[in-house]
């Protein structure tokens, strides 16, 4: 691949086990734009800052250093030196991350940093971006821009089964509740909402399997 792939929409459409797996096929880099979100979450939580306090959220974040690694059969989040790959995934931060990214200063510093992981791998080849505003704001000009969508049922049955897999439990009611509550918060506040680019693929998984998904994907890709 060469370019970039943008890949949005909401929890639980099975975006990120596609992306990860179309960005491998391809042999192309690999970037969790939401895991920049959840890694910055994890300093406001650490600082004992309230994600609602705008400017102390933004001052956290200009102090954060995040390393992204792209390869997509080992990505990895880093904040000023550590893994916090399994950090990033507590229900802590699941439940503060819609605040934190809702603050503009955090999205324009968050953009900025993926812009330049982006074009650091188009130097090399291409890129598969996973987020909520890649098609949109990231990367108005990617070659191919693909919006998921799925039931909130579908999804909140999957984001349970990896809650489960994660060895943490949490009912499919509980876990809908939270899955709608953040494409509530995702999709109505002011900056950069979840929305579909004009020019991006509708894809609905709701009756797809991760491998149905990957082929339609891999077929639009080498289009
Ligand atoms: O994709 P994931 O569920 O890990 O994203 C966590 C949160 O990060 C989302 O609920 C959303 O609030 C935020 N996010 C965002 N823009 C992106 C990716 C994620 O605002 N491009």
């Amino acid at each position: 691949l060469r370019g970039v792939v943008a890949l949005d929409g909401p929890s639980g459409t099975g975006k990120s086990t596609v992306a990860r797996r179309l960005a491998s096929s391809l042999g192309a880099c690999y970037l969790d734009t939401g895991s920049m979100y959840r890694a910055v979450t994890v300093a406001v939580l650490r600082a004992g800052v309230d994600p609602a306090d705008a400017a102390a959220v933004t001052r956290v974040a200009a102090a954060s250093r995040l390393v992204l690694g792209t390869d997509p059969a080992r990505p990895s989040t880093a904040l000023d030196g550590e893994d916090v790959a399994a950090a990033i995934r507590g229900q802590d931060v699941t439940l503060a991350v819609s605040a934190v990214s809702a603050v503009p200063e955090v999205r324009a510093q968050l953009v900025a940093e993926q812009r330049r992981i982006i074009a650091e791998a188009l130097a090399g080849g291409g890129i598969v971006v996973e987020g909520r505003d890649i098609g949109t704001v990231v990367a108005p000009d990617a070659g191919l821009k693909v919006y998921l969508t799925a039931s909130a049922e579908a999804r909140a049955q999957r984001r349970s089964r990896q809650d489960v897999a994660a060895g943490r439990t949490a009912t499919v009611d509980a876990t809908l509740a939270d899955v709608e509550r953040r494409d509530r918060l995702d999709s109505t506040r002011a900056v950069s909402p979840l929305r579909r680019a004009e020019d991006a693929v509708e894809l609905d998984t709701t009756d797809l399997d991760v491998a149905e998904v990957l082929t339609l994907l891999l077929d639009l890709a080498e289009r």
